[in-house]
């Protein structure tokens, strides 16, 4: 068993770091909030009081932060100065792709080991541990990284060199984003032109609309398996977090001169659903908007 610091016990950290201590491991666990460290500590996690002193004689150092700026911030003020010249550093953090390559790229300049590996999943497989993880790293670094990273979920892919596990991430999620938009609009039109939403969903699920917002998230409350919609679209993926995932790839898009019309206007359409207080709600509330059924 490994000796592990994790950084970030939030929402999704907080499952993580328990899986981790579950699993056998000797984690030092680091938060800001007091709750955070007090939920770690009854889940078998040993509270520390800074980022360096979880990475202090860490094997493993993960961190699960909310953006790049603190990601830069924890790795630049903290991390790296204490960390073992023998430690492997995985970022499992959603950020954008610049700030993952120039943590990469500092780590490797100080000959520290490192991936980014952002997850596919929201809280719930992160306290199950089934979240899919995409690993950017050198070669060496996925196969030390992938036993760790088994023990959070339930699959882990190696996407490429350091920064192309934050671009497969975004690159995904702008394709959910604009499918999400698209299975909402498709549900409203064909409920105002007469058909019953059960109706459209036994037809598209089974023919050339099908995708996955459509058939394992479908936005209509009562159609396909059980999701958000049932449940007053509380839980699941937050459109607050999707509008996070679409800048991050429409600016990643900008700075490599990728046209990506749907994903900007996925953006333009979260953030017009977030203004109206809508951040909280799952992002498949969207259709609320487009139906024009959202009550602030
Ligand atoms: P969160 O806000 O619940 O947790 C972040 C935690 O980081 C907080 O507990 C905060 O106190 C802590 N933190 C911030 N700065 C810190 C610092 N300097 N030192 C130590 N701790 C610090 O966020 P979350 O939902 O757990 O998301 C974490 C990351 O995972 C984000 O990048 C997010 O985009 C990504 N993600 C979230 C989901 C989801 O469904 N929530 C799904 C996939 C990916």
């Amino acid at each position: 068993m490994a000796t592990i610091g994790f950084v970030g016990l939030g929402n999704m950290g907080g499952g993580m770091a328990a899986n981790l201590a579950k699993a056998g491991h000797d984690v030092r666990a680091f938060d800001l909030a007091q709750a955070a460290l007090d939920r770690a500590k009854a889940a078998g996690c040993l509270p520390v009081s800074s980022a360096a002193e979880a990475a202090a004689d860490a094997e493993f150092i993960v961190t699960m932060l909310p953006a790049g700026t603190h990601v830069r911030a924890v790795y630049e003020s903290e991390i790296f100065a204490a960390a073992p010249a023998t430690a492997l550093l995985l970022d499992c953090s959603t950020i954008d792709v610049a700030s993952a390559k120039a943590v990469g790229g500092a780590a490797s300049a100080k000959g520290l080991a490192m991936v980014d590996a952002p997850v596919s999943g929201g809280i719930a497989a992160a306290n199950a541990g089934t979240l899919t993880f995409m690993v950017g790293g050198s070669a060496e670094h996925f196969a030390r990284a992938e036993p760790i990273l088994s023990q959070m979920g339930k699959a882990v892919i190696h996407a490429g060199p350091i920064g192309s596990g934050q671009a497969a991430k975004i690159a995904n999620n702008m394709l959910l984003g604009a499918t999400m938009v698209a299975t909402c609009e498709a549900f409203v039109l064909a409920q105002k032109l007469g058909l019953d939403p059960q109706t459209f969903f036994d037809i598209s699920s089974k023919a050339s609309g099908q995708s996955w917002s459509m058939t394992s998230y479908c936005p209509v409350p009562g159609v396909g398996p059980e999701t958000p919609a049932d449940r007053d679209y509380e839980g699941g993926f937050a459109t607050a977090l999707m509008l996070k995932d679409l800048k991050l790839a429409v600016e990643a898009a900008q700075g490599v001169g990728a046209s990506v019309p749907m994903g900007g206007h996925a953006e333009s359409l979260y953030q017009a659903f977030a203004n109206l207080g809508a951040g909280g709600k799952d992002f498949s509330a969207i259709i609320k908007l487009l139906d024009g059924s959202y009550k602030a």
